[in-house]
C-alpha cells in the first residue's frame, strides 16, 4: 500500500531542510506523495514540485495557517492551493508581516529579561522564510542561553512563559472561505483531545473539510477516536508527521513518512478539490 505524508515543513518556514532536500528524503523513503505545509507560505512549493517531478514524488501544494478557535490558536492545513493567486499571496504576506512584528515583540521581551538577542539575528536564522518561535529558539541556543530548542520553549517562548507573545489570529471562517473559494481543501491540525464531537460539528459549520487523524501528538487511542468521529460527521481524515527536520525536536515528533498515512486519504482530498474546481461536472 502506498504511503503519503500530508504535513511537512521546510526552510520556507521553520523546517530545517530546503524544500528540494525534503522531497529527496521522501523519495529515498519511497513515499508516493507529500504535502509541503509550511506555516503561512507556499514559497517552498516550486522547488519541491520540481524535485518531485524529477524523483517521482507527487508534491501537493499545502500550507499551515494559524486561526482563532474558541480555546485559542488552532492550526489549519490547506491542500491543493493554486500556485499563484493574488488574494492568497496578499493574505499570506500579511500573516508573514505579522510574524515579523511578533518576533520583534518577543525579542523586546527577551531583552527586558536581560537576554541579549536582536531581531536581525532572528531574521538571519529564518533566512527569508516565515519567521517563528523556532528561529528565536535557535538563536537562544547559538548564544548559549539555553542548551536546546526544547529548553528555549520551556523556559521562555512557550505558552505562559515570560517571552510568550500571542498571535493576532483571524477567525477560522475567513481562512476556510478563502481556501474553499480557490478550490482548496482544509483540515484541522493536531487537535488532540480538543477533537470532540461538538467541536468538530462547530468546525464543520464554518466550512472545515477534514481533520488530522494521524499526527505524532495523537496516540493510537486518540487517532482511532478521531477517525470514528470524522467518519460519523462525514469529514475527511488526513495525517502526517509534521516533520521539521532531524535535530532539536521535542519527543512528540515523528520522522518523515513514519505515520504510514494511506494514499486513499489523499485521493479523497483530491476528489473534493476536483469537484471544487469543476463544479459543472459535479452537477451533471
Ligand atoms: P510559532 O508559529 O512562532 O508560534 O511557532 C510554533 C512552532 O514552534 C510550531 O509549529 C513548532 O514547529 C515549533 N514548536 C513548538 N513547540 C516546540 C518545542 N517544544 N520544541 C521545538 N519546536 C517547537
Ligand atoms: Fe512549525
Ligand atoms: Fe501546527
Ligand atoms: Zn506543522
Amino acid at each position: 500500500m502506498a504511503v503519503v505524508d500530508l504535513h511537512v515543513h521546510s526552510t520556507a518556514s521553520d523546517g530545517e531542510y530546503e524544500p528540494a532536500a525534503v522531497v529527496r528524503r521522501a523519495a529515498k523513503l519511497g513515499l508516493a506523495a507529500i504535502a509541503l505545509t509550511d506555516h503561512d507560505t507556499i514559497a517552498g512549493l516550486p522547488d519541491a514540485i520540481a524535485a518531485g517531478a524529477a524523483l517521482g514524488v507527487e508534491v501537493i501544494t499545502g500550507c499551515e495557517f494559524s486561526v482563532a478557535a474558541h480555546w485559542g490558536e488552532m492550526h489549519l492545513l490547506a491542500y491543493f492551493l493554486p500556485a499563484e493567486d493574488g488574494r492568497l499571496s496578499a493574505y499570506l504576506e500579511e500573516q508573514r508581516a505579522k510574524r515579523v512584528e511578533r518576533a520583534w515583540k518577543i525579542v523586546v521581551r527577551l531583552n527586558s529579561l536581560g537576554i541579549d538577542v536582536t531581531l536581525d539575528e532572528v531574521m538571519v536564522a529564518a533566512d527569508g522564510g516565515a519567521v517563528g518561535r523556532p528561529h528565536v529558539a535557535r538563536v537562544l541556543v547559538a548564544r548559549g542561553v539555553v542548551p536546546d530548542v526544547d529548553a528555549a520553549f520551556r523556559k521562555y517562548l512557550g505558552w505562559r512563559r515570560p517571552a510568550f507573545v500571542p498571535k493576532n489570529l483571524p477567525p477560522i471562517a475567513e481562512v476556510t472561505a478563502l481556501v474553499r473559494g480557490l478550490g482548496g481543501v482544509t483540515s484541522a491540525a493536531h487537535l488532540k483531545d480538543r477533537a470532540t464531537r461538538s467541536t468538530l460539528r462547530k468546525l464543520r459549520a464554518v466550512s472545515l473539510d477534514g481533520v488530522e487523524v494521524r499526527h505524532p501528538m495523537h496516540d493510537e487511542v486518540t487517532a482511532r477516536r478521531i477517525l470514528q468521529l470524522v467518519e460519523e460527521l462525514h469529514l475527511l481524515p488526513t495525517g502526517g508527521s509534521d516533520w521539521h527536520g532531524d535535530g532539536q525536536e521535542p519527543a512528540d515528533r515523528a520522522s518523515l513518512g513514519e505515520l504510514g498515512v494511506p494514499e486513499a486519504w489523499l485521493t479523497a482530498i483530491q476528489e473534493l478539490h476536483q469537484q471544487r474546481i469543476s463544479p459543472s461536472e459535479a452537477v451533471t
